[in-house]
């Protein structure tokens, strides 16, 4: 009789969307996950976020339900211009991309991708969470990780999916790698929905150019400023992004605690109607800087892989920093199947880098692209190259068929 397969003993470090669905992917083939995270995850995070069809395609393969997202469909953008207030309403370009992606509020996916994580019912040995545990270093080669109060792990296989300003980064490539300023620098927020009744104008956002989406808000003078605002968790919610051009991110003092006066000076001068929606926001308003990491020499060494934003963080024009986090954790899983042993382990990151990262650099180059350059200003919603490279992926498939070819 053949031996039963030994799982791995895989670290994971951070549990955002990233870290989360990476250990969803492993643990349902049988292999013993542990999550190391800094936070306590107590409070609400984020705010909105769209899930595009080719990262759902990966959630759904990972067993997340849909329903759980509460997402609104999210079937377009309707650009509005910021003095006139008139909107032109695009769908998606392609056919078949009606009503696949959804637009969620941020813990809805993670609360969601948590419980699929440590589910005593699942597939696989439930996940361990390690919260208020910060990892101050990694051996990549011996695949070892070390806790701030001393203590070090061992595992077969490290995957830093700490963030932006990921420490596992730092080990990987032997050297910090810090994200720059990019100079922009966003509000976030929430509204609820049932304040919509007080604006006396809300049309223009309840019924978006005929488009369940998004609309944006374009300003054309006054130094680079932008806003979106979208519905989320079955529309009882209304998620903003208000972006603006902001030079002091890397002096001290700058606080990522924002306020409703300072949003509405910064945004005075646009058509009331839009200014009156961000009125309605609810204070506290968090500020994010936005800033985008080079693209990376590698993302693995050893037994240690990058994934997500600790890989490819950039500006969120695109909508897929996490999106394209989930198909790299889809990607780990089909790579990673119960009987890989810990020798087999750094050729199976080769392979990883292999079909993810030229994907990852893609999402990093445009999305900064056309966030900053005047003329690809809005691109993946006039582009159907643009919207077939991002949403026709198919993260799962491509790694099923790279497994079958190379390792089976
Ligand atoms: C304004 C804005 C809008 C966006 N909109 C979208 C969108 O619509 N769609 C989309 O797909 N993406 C969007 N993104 C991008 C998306 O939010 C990120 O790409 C994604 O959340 C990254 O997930 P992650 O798991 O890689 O990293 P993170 O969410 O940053 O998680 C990293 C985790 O690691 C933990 N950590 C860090 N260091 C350590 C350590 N040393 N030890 C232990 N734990 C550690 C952190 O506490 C954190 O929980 C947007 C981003 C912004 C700023």
């Amino acid at each position: 009789m053949a031996p039963p397969h030994e799982p791995l003993e895989i670290s994971i470090v951070g549990a955002g969307i990233g870290g989360l669905a990476a250990a969803v992917a492993l643990r349902r083939n049988g292999h013993l996950v542990k999550i190391f995270e800094t936070s306590e995850i107590k409070t609400e995070i984020g705010a909105g976020i769209g899930i595009q069809v080719n990262a759902l395609r990966v959630l759904e393969h990972l067993g997340v339900s849909r329903e759980k997202l509460k997402g609104v469909y999210y079937n377009g953008i309707t650009a509005f211009d910021s003095k006139s207030g008139e909107g032109i309403a695009r769908r998606w370009l392609l056919p078949d991309m009606e009503n696949q992606s959804l637009l969620c509020h941020r813990k809805d996916v993670h609360d969601e991708l948590r419980r699929v994580a440590v589910d005593e019912g699942g597939q696989g040995t439930p996940v361990q969470l390690h919260l208020g545990t910060k990892i101050v270093e990694c051996n990549p080669q011996a695949g070892t990780i070390t806790l701030d109060g001393g203590e070090i792990v061992n595992a077969d296989l490290v995957i830093g999916a700490d963030g932006l300003h990921s420490t596992i980064r730092t080990s990987i490539l032997g050297e910090a790698q810090h994200a720059p300023a990019s100079g922009l620098s966003t509000f976030r927020g929430l509204i609820d929905t049932s304040k919509l009744q007080e604006l006396s104008d809300s049309k223009w956002f309840t019924e978006n150019g005929g488009i369940s989406g998004i609309s944006s808000i374009f300003i054309r003078e006054g130094g680079f400023r932008m806003m979106a605002a979208f519905p989320c968790r079955n529309r009882s919610l209304i998620n903003f992004v208000a972006v603006y051009s902001d030079p002091h991110q890397d002096e001290p003092g700058w606080s990522s605690k924002g306020t409703r006066e300072e949003l509405l000076h910064i945004f005075h001068d646009i058509h009331p109607k839009f200014l009156a929606l961000l009125a309605l926001a609810e204070e506290p308003i968090r500020k994010w800087q936005l800033r985008v990491l080079p693209l990376l020499g590698t993302w693995i060494n050893g037994r240690a892989a990058l994934l997500g934003d600790a890989a490819h963080a950039t500006l969120p024009t695109l909508g897929q920093g996490a999106g394209i986090a989930i198909e790299e954790a889809g990607t780990l899983g089909c790579l990673l199947p119960l009987g890989t042993t810990r020798a087999e382990v750094p050729a199976r990151l080769e392979a990883y880098q292999t079909l993810r990262k030229p994907r990852g650099d893609y999402v990093n180059r445009e999305s900064l692209s056309q966030g900053i350059e005047p003329s690809k200003m809005g691109l993946y919603f006039r582009s159907e190259e643009v919207q077939r490279n991002l949403l026709t992926h198919n993260a799962i498939q491509n790694a099923q068929e790279y497994y079958e070819k190379h390792f089976s």
